[in-house]
């Protein structure tokens, strides 16, 4: 019989010693049952000497139940798990809990439902239903991996479906993958992209930890680049992880890679149905999922022999986690490829300062296209004073911006207007006492989304109806929209141009991979004329018809104060702008705004993202801010607001005061009450040399919270 010791994934528990019934094996990552008092709970066998444990009498030790049947997690993979944790100041558990994708990889159903053709014809037959049938004969797989195969949407397949000429199988779960093949279809690369390509494919042969800038501007095709050191790694029969932002809404992405490699890649996010999900984890920790698109969390996966990663659009804040776990994926995908001695590709026009000063000091090696592909230029770029041109009353377009979308409408090309505010209005009031509707549970307004009639809370998704009367005053016909959100401009644009196709692209109108495939389809096919859309729209889009972009607010995202106020905006108007003109007509952006001569709207003015960085560095050194310096904050929150401001002060009353280490608050948090829980803020920042976390910890541990309090700690926050 031997001792092992368990991370029980369980946050509250430290690590437990068990004992290991003879004859069983459970080496270092075995996934396990073991009994905890009554209950049975999983758990991780760890290396001993790495989590120090109480030393308990071998006598007093319980069997495990069971080891599943699963590949053990690997040595790196528990390494990223001890320094994520170690990191971020989080609990081991929650960490491990993302490795084994919170438990549901490894129980569920042992079948899945896939689809054939079932011989039988639709009753109306069409070009694209036609094509598809051509295409499926013989094949077998999900809704997505056949539309991949016939080139179209879910949805026409769903349709073939319900009318029986599709029919579904229950097939086991671990079916393989069709393979990928690195040789399918392979492009011309320009002499740019095969220099960056060829060094790439050379850092995939090496076989080593090595990070890399991939700085393109938009439209030089990044994407066909990295796809060459993917092809390599997928002949040396290793795997891939490409990470992605907004994994729900990559069709063109997915479409894109089934083109180029014949096959549809493994998907990994979080609304992955259950057997979906357990498929994928199991391929992937097999090794027979030759390469992984995925969410953030995907990251922590256990690959059985991975050897590239790539974070496409790697300045993405969305690869921030901003509860649980607050890690930042672009940082943890370098560790974990400095763990796995594997290179990692950061891709972006638009690089995160932290990222480009990487290179500057080397650490990073930067691989460069400075130019768009196949001779496309850069949009020119014109500044909207709004000062002076004003937009008439309850009107949010400026006539220079009307004029440039009128033109665009008469010679039949596309438009897209970027405004990041989702739904009607910011902000609801009575014009009879004053009353404005607020979230009950954060301290947020509710905004108006007229298509669903709705008023709602961006933050925590709190909705009611939009009332026929003031809940205040009872007065009716009185609630006004104060501000614009897209549906507004939606409607704005409908007045000016009657006659033009318009279509809304956010999270509420494109919520679903099908809808998003329709959107896309339509733009590419020239079946819309003016796009309104939000942040969504500035991630990697390619409509060749587009050629102008109107920015209606890029003053928006630098009220508020935040640190990286002035990058967010910088990489949201230069991303939205990198839409226009990727075809053969070149393109115009117009950028509405209050603040002509801020540094930042200057640089996107002039094209020069040299200034915009230079300034940006300054600022930041001034500051002690990233890269220069670090930021942490801890939100102290609690259903009861005394009880929060209590554990605040106490807290506050014990700061640590050491060289090199600066606290700022308490104070109540930007968003003072989320959904019910009232939240108060520290700031701490700290040079570079000082062990942040070591000093986090240990002043976090000095105090014993109520048991309504939680404590979250968020290490390089993103926003505060
Ligand atoms: P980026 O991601 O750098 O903005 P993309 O990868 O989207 O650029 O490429 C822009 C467009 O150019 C896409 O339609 C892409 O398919 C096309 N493209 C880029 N490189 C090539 C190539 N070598 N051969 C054919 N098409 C290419
Ligand atoms: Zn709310």
């Amino acid at each position: 019989m031997n001792r092992i010791r368990l991370l029980v994934l369980n946050a509250a528990l430290g690590p437990l010693d068990y004992r290991l019934p003879d004859g069983v094996g459970a080496p270092a990552g075995s996934v396990v049952i073991a009994p905890l008092g009554p209950r049975k709970v999983t758990g991780i066998v760890w290396d001993e000497s790495r989590l120090p444990g109480e030393d308990i009498a071998f006598e007093r030790l319980r069997p495990i139940v069971e080891v599943l049947p699963v590949p053990p997690l690997p040595a790196a993979l528990r390494r990223l798990i001890e320094w994520t944790a170690d990191y971020y100041c989080a609990p081991l558990a929650s960490v491990a809990r993302m490795a084994l994708s919170s438990g549901g990889a490894l129980g569920g159903p042992a079948t899945m439902t896939e689809y054939r053709l079932s011989g039988g014809l639709p009753e109306r037959m069409t070009a694209q239903r036609l094509a598809a049938i051509e295409a499926l004969e013989g094949e077998q797989g999900t809704i997505r991996e056949l539309a991949g195969i016939a080139g179209v949407s879910g949805g026409v397949l769903r349709g073939l479906v319900n009318q029986g000429v599709i029919e579904p199988v229950t097939v086991a779960i671990d079916r393989p993958y069709p393979p990928a093949d690195p040789d399918h279809a392979p492009p011309d690369l320009s002499p740019e992209q095969s220099t960056v390509a060829a060094r790439l494919i050379d850092a995939v042969r090496a076989g080593a930890f090595a990070p890399f800038l991939l700085d393109g501007v938009t439209g030089s095709g990044k994407t066909e680049t990295y796809f060459e050191p993917v092809a390599e790694t997928i002949r040396s029969g290793k795997q891939v992880l490409v990470l992605l932002p907004e994994i729900a809404l990559t069709e063109n992405f997915l479409a894109r890679f089934a083109a180029r490699f014949g096959a549809p890649p493994v998907l990994w996010h979080s609304s992955l149905k259950s057997t979906e999900r357990r498929r994928a984890w199991r391929a992937i920790a097999d090794g027979s999922a030759q390469v992984v698109v995925g969410a953030r969390s995907a990251l922590f996966l256990p690959y059985a022999d991975l050897g590239l990663i790539v974070v496409d659009e790697a300045h993405e804040v969305s690869f921030k986690q901003d509860d649980g776990v607050r890690y930042n994926a672009r940082d943890v995908s370098v560790m974990r490829a400095r763990f796995e001695g594997v290179p990692v590709v950061l891709a972006s026009a638009t690089p995160a300062l932290e990222s480009l000063h990487m290179a500057e000091i080397g650490v990073y090696e930067k691989l460069e296209l400075p130019s768009r592909f196949g001779g496309a230029s850069l949009p020119k770029v014109r500044l909207v004073n709004l000062t002076e041109e004003k937009p008439g009353s309850q009107r949010w377009l400026a006539r220079p911006l009307v004029d440039a979308l009128r033109e665009r409408l008469e010679k039949g090309e596309q438009s897209l207007l970027f405004l990041n505010r989702r739904g009607y209005a910011p902000l609801t009031l009575c014009r009879n006492c004053g009353h404005r509707f607020k979230c009950p549970s954060c301290s947020a307004w509710l905004v108006e989304h007229r298509l669903s009639a709705r008023l709602a809370c961006h933050h925590c998704g709190f909705e009611t109806r939009v009332p026929d009367a003031c809940p205040e005053c009872g007065e009716s016909d009185c609630l006004v929209a104060c501000g614009p959100g897209v549906e507004r401009i939606a409607d704005e644009v409908r007045d000016l141009f009657p006659q033009a196709r318009i279509a809304l692209a956010t999270s509420d109108t494109l919520n679903t991979p099908e809808r998003a495939a329709e959107f896309i389809a339509q733009a590419e096919g020239k079946a819309i004329d003016i796009i309104i859309g939000t942040q969504l729209v500035t991630k990697g889009f390619h409509f060749p018809e587009l050629t102008l972009v109107g920015v209606v607010d890029a003053d928006l995202g630098l009220e508020g104060g935040d640190l990286r106020a002035a990058e967010r905006t910088y990489s949201q108007v230069a991303q939205v702008a990198g839409r226009a003109g990727r075809g053969a007509k070149p393109g115009e952006v117009l950028i509405q705004t209050r603040h002509p001569d801020a540094p930042v709207i200057a640089a996107l003015a002039d094209g020069d993202r040299d200034a915009f960085y230079a300034a940006e560095t300054q600022g930041r050194r001034d500051a002690g801010a990233p890269p220069f310096g670090r930021w942490a904050a801890i939100i102290l929150s609690s259903e009861d607001e005394r009880e929060a401001r209590e554990a605040a002060v106490r807290l506050g009353d014990v700061r640590p005061r050491l060289e090199g280490v600066q606290i700022l608050g308490p104070a109540p948090a930007p968003l003072a009450l989320l959904r019910g829980r009232y939240r108060y803020r520290f700031l701490v920042n700290a040079r570079r040399s000082a062990n942040l976390q070591g000093v986090l910890r240990d002043w976090i541990a000095s105090v014993n919270f109520a048991p309504g309090v939680r404590v979250g700690v968020d290490v390089d926050p993103y926003s505060f």
